[in-house]
C-alpha cells in the first residue's frame, strides 16, 4: 500500500512538525497515534517518517530516510476565471496533473459577479490544490497566485525564458502538440492560458499576440474552459513529465 504523504509546516533536521488542517485529519479522522508511518514533505526534502507526539493540534514526525523527490513540472497554468463549482475541480485536477502554479486571471468576459468573489475563494482553492498535490504524492506545494487582470498577468509574463502558449479555438494551425514538440533546451519552463466561458475577447487575442504568446488548438471541437485546462496539460505532462525535463 503507498503511504500517506503530508507536508510539513515546521521542521528541522529531526523532526517535522504538522498542524493546522492536515494535523487535524490526521489526528481526529485517521486517528494518529506514535508508531505510525508516513512519507513527510520538509521544505526541500521527503523523508520516511514516523509520529513520535501527538498533541491537541498538532503532529510531531521523526524523520528517518531521505526519498527521492517528485516535483511538480515546471507550468503554470493562467486559468481565467469560470463557475466556482467548475474551476475547484480543474484546480484540483491541474495540481494532479502537475501544474506547479495556477494564476486565476480575471478575463474580459469573467462573469463579473465571479471577479468580485474570487479573492475570498483564494484560501479554498489552495487549501483544494494543496490535498491534490499530497494525493497525487507530489513534493511541491503548488502555488494558487492572488487572482490579476490578464493585462497585469501579460505584462509580468514578457520574458522568452518560458514559452507561452494561450489555448484558443479559434486558432486553426498551430496544434498544442506541435508547440510542444518545439520547446527548445533551456525553455522548459512553460505557461499555458485557458480562456473563461465565453471565450477571449478579440482585444485579449491581440494582447496576447503583442506579448509574445503562441496560439494553439486542442482540436476543431470546443471544450468547456476546464476540459481544455484539464486536456491540455494532460498532453504537456506526457513530454514536461520525462526526466530530462527534470
Ligand atoms: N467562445 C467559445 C464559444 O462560446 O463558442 C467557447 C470558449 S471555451 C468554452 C473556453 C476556453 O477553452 C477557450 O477560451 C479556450 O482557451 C479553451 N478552448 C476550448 N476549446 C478549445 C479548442 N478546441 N482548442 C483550444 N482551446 C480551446
Amino acid at each position: 500500500m503507498t503511504r500517506r504523504r503530508w507536508i510539513a509546516t515546521e521542521f528541522d533536521e529531526e523532526t517535522a512538525t504538522l498542524s493546522g488542517d492536515q494535523a487535524n485529519h490526521l489526528i481526529r479522522v485517521l486517528r494518529a497515534e506514535p508508531g505510525m508511518r508516513a512519507d513527510v514533505v520538509a521544505g526541500e526534502r521527503v523523508f520516511q517518517a514516523v509520529i513520535e507526539h501527538v498533541a491537541e493540534a498538532s503532529v510531531r514526525f521523526r524523520l528517518e530516510q531521505e526519498v527521492a523527490r517528485d516535483d511538480s513540472l515546471p507550468v503554470e497554468l493562467l486559468l481565467a476565471i469560470f463557475k466556482f463549482d467548475r474551476m475547484e475541480w480543474a484546480i484540483e485536477k491541474a495540481v494532479e496533473l502537475g501544474a506547479g502554479t495556477i494564476v486565476p486571471v480575471i478575463a474580459r468576459r469573467t462573469e463579473k459577479h465571479l471577479a468580485q468573489a474570487a479573492t475570498a475563494r483564494v484560501d479554498r482553492w489552495r487549501r483544494i490544490a494543496l490535498e491534490a498535490a499530497k494525493q497525487s504524492r507530489s513534493s511541491s506545494v503548488p502555488e494558487i497566485a492572488a487572482p490579476c487582470h490578464l493585462s497585469e498577468a501579460l505584462a509580468t509574463r514578457r520574458s522568452a525564458d518560458r514559452l507561452r502558449i494561450v489555448l484558443s479555438e479559434h486558432e486553426k494551425i498551430m496544434t498544442l502538440t506541435r508547440c510542444i514538440a518545439n520547446v527548445k533546451p533551456g525553455q522548459e519552463k512553460l505557461s499555458l492560458a485557458t480562456g473563461p466561458e465565453g471565450g477571449w475577447s478579440s482585444e485579449e487575442v491581440a494582447l496576447f499576440s503583442e506579448s509574445g504568446w503562441t496560439a494553439a488548438s486542442l482540436g476543431p471541437r470546443i471544450l468547456r474552459a476546464e476540459t481544455a485546462a484539464i486536456a491540455s496539460l494532460a498532453l504537456v505532462s506526457g513530454l514536461l513529465g520525462k526526466p530530462s525535463f527534470r
